[in-house]
């Protein structure tokens, strides 16, 4: 079925979809690209999948476009993920010759010019940018467009996104990265604090949760039932859940540390379950040293599908969500679990401390001791596990829904592409009314966004080559 924006009115309210729709508006025949590295596994899959759909229906015709690598080359940005997160995986001259051939035949089949914003998601498909630089200074950039002319120069301004935490990186792989970053137009980061220390333009946009998905929609307790019997998860004893990749930033040997401790106090369950994702070839070997670990220990659980509505159903079920990472570029799994009111103990890193307000929401911990204390305390006092899920749905609710998400991604091709004089020109006199409509001094135009949506025409997408 497809996403429409109005959907999701009931959640956020009309006013604020309309806002959303108002803002596509201005946007419309302009396109955008969105590059990263895999369609299938971990956060940025997740949101791209959502969010993109939504941008299109509000008004800014986005596109996702997946980086091509074979296993070599993800080994080779896995580690620079490592090293980025501060792991001692210093990255070799015949590592970075092997990114840079991989951007070389990435290049040879992205027509990434055409598009009015190009958004690079995380280091893996960072080093494209310098296969398409400007021919002249970005100061020259409204004599050709104002000529018509703008093909003959690199058009739209390129941003990297990044959902990594950065830190404390190794300092010859931030160089490596830093070296690329130069080129772009600006950052996003998800807040003020992880500013970058790179002399660009920075967005602050958190990521977001779809409420509407199979991973976060409202399903009835048979539909959990029939989840967790299909995997064998009985509900004789209380249930601690971590979802996360098998990686070791996620340290599923820690929380298993922390299950240990806990039954020590009262029997409980512990469910890992982990996909695999495309660019992670770590996955596997992670997975099977939880394996060997925990081999006889009949209490916990491993499960490697890939399967929304049972991640939806254990993190409903779940007495307590962990997640116990050691990095965190910003833990979307953690705002999915308080989405549905379900206590968190979290470590206090990354952007996991700006959806956790410890002791409000859920608690941040630092070790296996604290973690494995605050599960405890939580299983013991079922009131207070309640009060702190309660709250967390309410943060959620207010911050890292995906309807905000869209807007600031609508704000930042905004800001990013900068309407310059020679464009509101372009736009004529239909710009000038919306803009004075924005300042709401002819209220009688704005129509509710039903109609706009209704009515809105869109204009084809500017053709590009075919791949
Ligand atoms: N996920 C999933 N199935 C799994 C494990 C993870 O669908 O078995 C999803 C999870 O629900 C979340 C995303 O993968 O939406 C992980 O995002 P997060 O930001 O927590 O971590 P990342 O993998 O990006 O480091």
């Amino acid at each position: 079925m497809k996403k429409r924006l109005e959907s999701y009115a009931g959640i956020v309210g009309d006013d604020y979809i309309q806002g959303i729709y108002d803002l596509g508006a201005y946007c419309e025949n302009k396109t955008m690209a969105h590059v990263n590295s895999t369609y299938y596994g971990g956060g940025v899959a997740e949101m791209l999948q959502t969010y993109i759909p939504l941008l299109n229906d509000a008004g800014l015709s986005t596109e996702w476009r997946s980086f091509k690598g074979g296993r070599d080359f993800f080994n080779v940005t896995k580690k620079i993920h490592n090293s980025l997160q501060g792991m001692n995986a210093p990255i070799t001259k015949e590592d970075i010759e092997y990114y840079e051939n991989t951007m070389d035949e990435n290049a040879q089949f992205t027509n990434l010019e055409w598009y009015d914003l190009v958004v690079i998601d995380d280091p893996q498909p960072c080093g494209l940018v310098n296969r398409y630089l400007r021919k002249f200074p970005y100061l020259w950039k409204p004599f050709p467009l104002l000529l018509n002319l703008s093909e003959i120069q690199k058009k739209q301004p390129w941003v990297w996104r990044c959902h990594i935490d950065l830190t404390n990186p190794n300092k010859t792989t931030w160089e490596f990265l830093r070296n690329y970053l130069e080129y772009y137009d600006a950052i996003v980061v998800s807040s003020r604090q992880y500013r970058l220390p790179i002399k660009k333009p920075h967005s602050f946009i958190a990521p977001a949760i779809d409420p509407l998905s199979d991973k976060n929609k409202e399903i009835s307790d048979s539909e959990i039932d029939r989840q967790l019997e299909r995997y064998g998860i009985d509900d004789d004893m209380p249930l601690l859940v971590q979802v996360s990749r098998f990686d070791p930033w996620k340290d599923p040997l820690g929380v298993i540390g922390v299950h240990r401790r806990v039954q020590k106090e009262m029997k409980c369950r512990l469910v890992l379950i982990g996909s695999m994702a495309t660019d992670d070839p770590e996955g596997e070997k992670i997975f099977n040293d939880v394996f060997r670990d925990v081999e006889k220990e009949r209490d916990i659980v491993l499960i490697t599908a890939q399967n929304d509505l049972l991640v939806n159903a254990l993190q409903r079920r779940a007495d307590v969500v962990i997640q116990k990472s050691l990095r965190e570029g910003f833990g979307l799994t953690v705002s999915e679990a308080m989405w549905k009111g379900t206590p968190v103990v979290a470590s206090r890193v990354g952007g996991i401390p700006l959806q956790i307000d410890d002791g409000v929401n859920g608690y941040l911990v630092e070790g296996v001791e604290q973690c494995a204390e605050r599960v405890s305390h939580l299983l013991k006092h079922k009131p207070l596990a309640q009060k702190l899920g309660q709250h967390a749905k309410e943060k959620v609710r207010k911050n890292f829904l995906i309807p905000r998400l869209v807007k600031d991604e609508i704000e930042l091709f905004r800001n990013t592409t900068r309407p310059t004089v020679t464009r509101t020109l372009h736009g004529g006199v239909s710009s000038l009314l919306k803009q004075l409509e924005q300042l709401t001094l002819l209220p009688v135009l704005r129509p509710r966004f039903k109609q706009v949506f209704r009515q809105r025409k869109r204009k084809p997408v500017k053709p590009r080559p075919l791949l």
